[in-house]
């Protein structure tokens, strides 16, 4: 029986995960259930789940929450803010962490669960963006497991050879593919992006996601913060890891072997084949997720990203190569892009821009310790707000 910490539990990820867990009573029990402000979801989560805690992100909807919670005879303890969620990353009682929160938000907790010793399923990508040097060494440190969560990531661990160290040249392995969907505009003009809306971007054509990461993959810049996981998380340089659009998304990524062999992930797009993967790993169990139909899929098609309408792509290779607070500057000033994009205050075209003037003026400093990352996150996000509130970029 496995334990589990779900930091973001309403999220898309959070409920595929609960979807999971709710298949496997016998192998799953919930320890803690974490979200920022979806009260009510919450609410039926801890009626269903039964943890011992929840987390809510205010303290007023924490005492709402737990008053409502003791009138439906449930005994869940609801706490509330950063301090609530580190402490259930890190519960002596859980053995598992989903690490699902959005953004640098997940950071602080995801850092606690490695050095509590977790085992982490990491969805939250931005932990490895940011802080990789400081969140690897947590892991080793501390014995923690990592199981990547992220499609790609897990197609590619499922790739590797088993017990994997790092070693990737001692491995065979010659080169990492990531394969992308293109997003909804992969074969839209350049110029033709400046008009786009949220609920455009957000209408991505294979996956069910949340609505940053919706963004993210309009942009590319998702595909760009997941090379630098790549890198981070397998060990491999950015010149050895490529970029593959690949619209059926049925291939989820691929290790290409120095012998000639190339060794590949397939499945229908659907998150819970990788989480219930991790969940259970060494195990196989079922995740709900359909058998993929080749007959079906017919046709898998492969193109080059252009870099002309994804200059995302090409800041995030620039960001891995410059190295030290490179990479958490990027972030901080894309999460910031693309909040002002989904509330109307900047065009989707300048997002590529508010990243890439942010990364070419913030100074790039060494990352030694997370107030490190803390810092260059905090100044490289001043440095946007000031561009999308001065209306200097159009
Ligand atoms: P989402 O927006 O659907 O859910 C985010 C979750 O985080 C919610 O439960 C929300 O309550 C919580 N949250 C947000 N801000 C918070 C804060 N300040 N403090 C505490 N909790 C907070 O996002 P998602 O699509 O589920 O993505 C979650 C993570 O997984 C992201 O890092 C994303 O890049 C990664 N990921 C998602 C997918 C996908 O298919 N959705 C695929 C690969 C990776
Ligand atoms: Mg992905």
């Amino acid at each position: 029986m496995r334990t589990l910490t779900v930091l973001g539990s309403t999220g898309s990820i959070g409920v595929s995960t609960l979807d999971v867990v709710r298949r496997h009573p016998e192998k799953f029990r919930i320890a803690a259930l974490c979200a920022h402000s979806q009260q009510d979801r919450l609410f039926e989560q801890c009626l269903e789940f039964k943890p011992c805690y929840a987390v809510l992100g205010k303290r007023e909807s924490a005492v709402e929450l737990q008053e409502r919670l003791r009138q439906a005879g449930s005994l869940t303890k609801v706490e509330y803010g950063e301090v609530a969620l580190e402490k259930m990353a890190s519960l002596p009682e859980a053995d598992t962490v989903m690490a699902a929160i959005v953004g640098a938000a997940g950071l602080l907790p995801a850092l606690a669960a490695a050095r509590a010793g977790k085992r982490i399923l990491l969805a939250n990508k931005e932990a490895l963006v940011m802080a990789g040097a400081v969140f690897m060494r947590a892991v080793k440190e501390y014995g923690a497991e990592l199981h990547p969560i992220d499609s790609e990531h897990n197609a590619v661990f499922q790739s590797l050879p088993i017990n994997y160290s790092g070693d990737f040249l001692g491995s065979g392995v010659e080169r990492i593919l990531l394969t992308a969907s293109g997003g909804p505009f992969r074969n839209a003009c350049p110029d033709d992006l400046h008009a786009v809306t949220p609920d455009q971007a957000c209408a991505h054509p294979k996956w069910s996601m949340g609505r940053k990461i919706s963004v993210d993959s309009a942009t590319m810049m998702n595909k760009g913060l997941e090379v630098i996981e790549a890198h981070w998380l397998f060990n491999i340089p950015g010149e050895r890891i490529d970029v593959v659009i690949h619209p059926e998304s049925v291939i989820h990524s691929l290790v290409q072997y120095v012998d000639g062999s190339v060794i590949a992930e397939l499945g229908n797009p659907d998150m819970r084949t990788p989480i219930a993967h991790a969940l259970a790993y060494p195990e196989r169990i079922d995740s709900g997720v359909g058998p993929l139909d080749l007959f079906a899929v017919g046709q898998l098609n492969f193109t080059r990203p252009d870099a002309d309408l994804f200059p995302c792509l090409a800041l995030a290779y620039q960001a891995l190569y410059l190295g030290g607070s490179a990479s958490a500057v990027l972030n901080a000033a894309n999460e910031v892009a693309v909040q002002a994009f989904l509330d109307g205050q900047l065009s989707f075209t300048s997002i590529a821009k508010v990243n890439r003037m942010v990364l070419d003026s913030a100074p790039i400093l060494p990352i030694n310790t997370i107030d490190d990352v803390l810092q260059a996150d905090s100044l490289a996000r001043q440095a946007a707000f000031d561009l999308v509130s001065e209306r200097r970029i159009q």
